[in-house]
Order: structure tokens, then sequence, then C-alpha cells
């Protein structure tokens, strides 16, 4: 508890950024910081939505679930298989389209890195609306794998994000407004 209250504490809340109006959660403290970067890793760890044998792989988003993803993985001895947004992998790729408050976005996976039935984590540092979370899986059953469920550092509360994954098991370590 004192090491979860230790990890918020190094989670820096910005007003107005990137826009008027949003309270961004800046989650490079957490990884500047050697215990608290230590603190979250065994945090994720000990909060996996499923036990660690029942997946063979780690999925991250880019940007930040770049950051967690692959150092959960390499904890947990599993691979890593980003998921990228459109247009920065090398063919052959599978993408999957998904609205934003304005607009739309894609995100892509390089076909030949998911095996058929490989079982997927998807990992990312925080889910809001869970749009971006289920383009993913969505993107991850396209390709032929299978998504087991998905672990976050951070939910913001009241937009319900969690409830949109198709009711696969889900964790979170942190919970903010
Ligand atoms: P969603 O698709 O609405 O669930 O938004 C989640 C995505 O937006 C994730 O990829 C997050 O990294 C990013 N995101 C949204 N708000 C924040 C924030 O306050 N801090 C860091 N990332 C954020």
């Amino acid at each position: 508890h004192e090491n979860a209250e230790y990890v918020v504490s190094r989670i820096r809340s910005v007003p107005g950024f990137p826009k008027e109006g949003i309270i961004f959660r800046d989650f490079m403290p957490v990884l500047s910081d050697a215990r608290a970067l230590r603190l979250l890793l065994e945090g994720m760890q000990s909060a996996l939505p499923v036990p660690a044998d029942s997946f063979d792989t780690i999925a991250g988003l880019e940007a930040r679930g770049f950051l967690f993803g692959p150092a959960l993985a390499a904890h947990l001895g599993k691979g890593f298989l980003a998921i990228r947004k459109a247009g920065k992998l090398p063919p052959q790729t599978i993408g999957e389209s998904y609205d934003l408050e304005y607009g739309t976005a894609s995100v892509e996976v390089e076909t030949n890195l998911v095996h058929p039935g490989e079982r997927v984590l998807i990992v990312d540092d925080l889910i809001a609306t869970g749009g971006t979370a289920k383009a993913a899986a969505d993107l991850i059953v396209k390709a032929g794998g299978v998504v087991v469920g998905f672990s976050f550092v951070m939910e913001l509360i009241g937009l319900d994000g969690l409830s949109h994954l198709g009711g696969l098991p889900t964790s979170s370590l942190v919970s903010m407004p």
C-alpha cells in the first residue's frame, strides 16, 4: 500500500495539457525514479489480470505502452509485440481504425510477428474511454492472435473504459478522476 502511494506520488498531473480542460497524467517521473520504476513493475506483475502462464506475449501500445510493456515482458520472460500508429512499421502489416473525439486513428502490427493462436496480454499506461485498447485487441485478433486480458497502470474513473473491453480480464494499479 505504501508502495502504491509512492508510485502515485511520482505521477505528475498537468492541468491544461495538451489542451484546456484536460488533466494530463505524466508517467515520466515514475520512470526516472529507480524505486518507483521497480515498484511499478512489481505491482503490475502481482496485479496481472490472468496467470502469467496463460499468455505468451505482451503487446504494448505506442508510445507509453512501449515504456512499461517490454520491461514487464522481460520481468516475466515473455516477448514483446509493438502496436504502432499507422505508417511506422515496414510491410507486411495489418491495421485497425478507431474513433477519437475528433476524427479517427489507426494502429498497426507486423503480421509475421503474430503467430496463429498466440496468447497476448495488452499493456498500456492509461485507459480513458477504452477506445485505444479495444482497437489493439481487435487488431491482435485480426492478426490471428488471442487476447487474454489487459493491464494498465492507470484507469481514469468516470469513463467506464474497462467495461468496453469485451468482458475480458483487466487490471489497473491506480484509479484517478
Ligand atoms: P482511450 O482510448 O480514450 O482509452 O485513451 C487512452 C490512450 O490515450 C492511451 O494510449 C493513453 O496513453 C493516452 N492518454 C490519454 N490520456 C492520457 C494521460 O493523461 N496521460 C497519458 N496518456 C494518456
